[in-house]
C-alpha cells in the first residue's frame, strides 16, 4: 500500500510503496502529509495524501523523507509473503521486492533477517 503508483520524480511505476515499513510515528506523519516517503528507486521525497494520491512536495516545502526500516520489512515478509522466507528472499524473488534491491545495504538486510528469525 499504496500499490502501483508511479513516482512523481523518476516516473517509474512502484509496485508497492510499503508505507507499512516505516515506524508508527513516521507513518502517522506521512498520512498527515507532514513527512515524506522516499521513492525506493530514486530516493526522492514523495508525499502520500489521504486522498491516496502520490505527489512530489512543493518546491518551497521540503518535508524530511523518512527511511523504511529493514527490521519492519523483515517482519512483514514472514507474515505477508512467507513463501519468500525472509527479506533477502523477498528482494531477490518478488517483483515488488526487487524494487528495493538497492534500498538497504546487504549487511543490513541480513541483520534484519537474523533479528526476526531469532527469538
Ligand atoms: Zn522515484
Amino acid at each position: 500500500m499504496p500499490p502501483n503508483e508511479p513516482c512523481p520524480h523518476c516516473g517509474q511505476l512502484v509496485l508497492d510503496w510499503h508505507n507499512e515499513w516505516y515506524n508508527g510515528g513516521e507513518r502517522a506523519a506521512i498520512y498527515k502529509g507532514q513527512a515524506a516517503m522516499d521513492c525506493p528507486l530514486c530516493r526522492q521525497p514523495v508525499l502520500w495524501f489521504e486522498s491516496r494520491d502520490i505527489a512530489a512536495p512543493l518546491a518551497n516545502a521540503q518535508p524530511s523523507a523518512c527511511q523504511r526500516l529493514a527490521t519492519l520489512a523483515a517482519q512483514w515478509v514472514t507474515i505477508r509473503e512467507p513463501t519468500c522466507v525472509n527479506l533477502a528472499g523477498y528482494i531477490a524473488h518478488h517483483a515488488a521486492g526487487r524494487q528495493y534491491a538497492g534500498y538497504w545495504p546487504a549487511s543490513e538486510v541480513q541483520q534484519a533477517d537474523q533479528q526476526v528469525t531469532q527469538p
